[in-house]
């Protein structure tokens, strides 16, 4: 064999040892479930909803708020609006001849961010518990007391849930959090998970702490800071989300580019988490960096020793090896790739991730992004 060849395999093995590990962990401790000492909890609850010209889906996302399985009276809905639209006029005559929930509306003139905004909103929480959501989602009606039940165990500060079906059909989506879900619930398992979700992520009010203002990943850097305070925070598949989403290579990039920028810049600001805080900073973090920072460059690396090797076996057929790929990229975005559509969604992200990466080091990465109308039409 070739020495090209050998790299190349030995650089596939490296790259797909640790996903073996994890596959292998979890075959092993098979988590179901939440990990917490679940317990039936009626806390109070500040909901907050950030928004950003939603003048088109907010009456829809208030109508799903309102019809959630809780006592109305125990809830406030904290607004942060940051809009140039209609939204703040059609929340405050929505609340106009409402009693419950309370409306705490806080105006921005200027947009500065989310994490800014949400900075704000989280200050001017009264309850309990907060439940924070994004405009574009959709909660399933029983998510607080999935919620409160989790967070009612001593050990645990905060808790998100799982995307169960995205809107708008896309299977690469739905490939994807099928794997994060399991993964997610690995991670809880063993101590805590890392990501937290934009749909729905609550949190003990207490525990709560400042966002970077900056931050992309903001849901994913309070659960990391409530955990290097001390506290679980976990994943439980009972808290039930919905949440639109592309399936198209080029339309998924913009949203998962920034989110993957987000997750990367946090990992290493708080490198020092490292080796820390149990399994958590052990097992969990480790393979998040894996997977997240250093897995994609490795994944690029495979793509070019794979044909490089190819090419030097078949000459000018090698080739063939960057074009298969292009024609399995092809069948994926479009959904056709069967039981493979996993796989090709973890492809996908690899895909992200890397250039997130790029766009990190050039510098990108500001804490504002065009909000995605195509996405937003699914929820009329
Ligand atoms: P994505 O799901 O990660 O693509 O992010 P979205 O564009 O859906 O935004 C998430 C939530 O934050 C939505 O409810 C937006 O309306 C809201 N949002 C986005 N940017 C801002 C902002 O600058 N200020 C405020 N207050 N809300 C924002
Ligand atoms: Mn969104």
């Amino acid at each position: 064999m070739n020495m090209l060849a050998i790299a190349a395999v030995v650089l596939f093995v490296v790259t797909a040892t640790p996903y073996v590990c994890y596959l292998l962990l979890y075959a092993w401790l098979r988590p179901v479930g939440s990990p917490a000492d679940k317990e039936p909890a009626e806390p109070t609850v500040s909901i907050v909803l950030p928004t950003y010209n939603e003048a088109q889906i907010v009456e829809t996302k208030l109508d799903d708020l309102l019809a959630l399985d809780y006592p109305m009276e125990k809830v406030e809905l904290v607004v942060v609006d940051s809009s140039t639209d209609e939204t703040r006029a059609i929340i405050r005559d929505y609340f106009a001849d409402r009693d419950a929930p309370e409306l705490v509306l806080l105006e921005e003139d200027e947009r500065r961010g989310l994490a800014p905004a949400l900075n704000d909103a989280y200050a001017a929480a009264s309850n309990e518990m907060v439940v924070k959501t994004d405009c574009d989602s959709k909660l399933a009606p029983d998510v607080l007391r999935e919620a409160a039940a989790n967070l009612a165990d001593d050990e645990v500060a905060a808790v998100t849930g799982q995307h169960v079906e995205v809107l708008g059909g896309s299977e690469v989506e739905a490939g994807y959090r099928g794997i994060q879900s399991h993964i997610q619930q690995l991670e809880s398992h063993l101590d805590s998970t890392l990501i937290f979700h934009g749909p729905f992520s609550a949190f003990e009010t207490d525990a709560l702490l400042p966002i970077d203002p900056n931050s992309l990943a903001d849901d994913t850097e309070l659960a990391l800071k409530i955990r290097r305070q001390g506290d679980r925070v976990i994943f439980d598949p009972a808290v039930e989300y919905m949440e639109a989403s592309h399936s198209a290579f080029g339309k998924r990039r913009l949203q998962k580019d920034r989110r993957g920028m987000g997750l990367i810049r946090l990992l290493v600001q708080h490198h020092d988490a490292l080796g820390k805080y149990g399994r958590y900073g052990r097992v969990v973090l480790p393979f998040n960096w894996w997977f997240m920072v250093i897995s994609p460059w490795l994944v690029a690396l495979n793509v070019l020793a794979m044909t490089a090797a190819a090419v030097s076996i078949a000459g000018l057929a090698g080739f063939s090896v960057p074009v298969a790929l292009a024609g399995v990229i092809w069948l994926g975005q479009q959904d056709l790739l069967g039981p493979l559509q996993a796989v090709y969604a973890v492809f996908d992200s690899q895909v992200s991730l890397l250039h997130a990466a790029i766009e990190l080091l050039r510098g990108e990465g500001d804490g504002t992004w065009e909000v995605d109308e195509e996405l937003r039409e699914v929820f009329e």
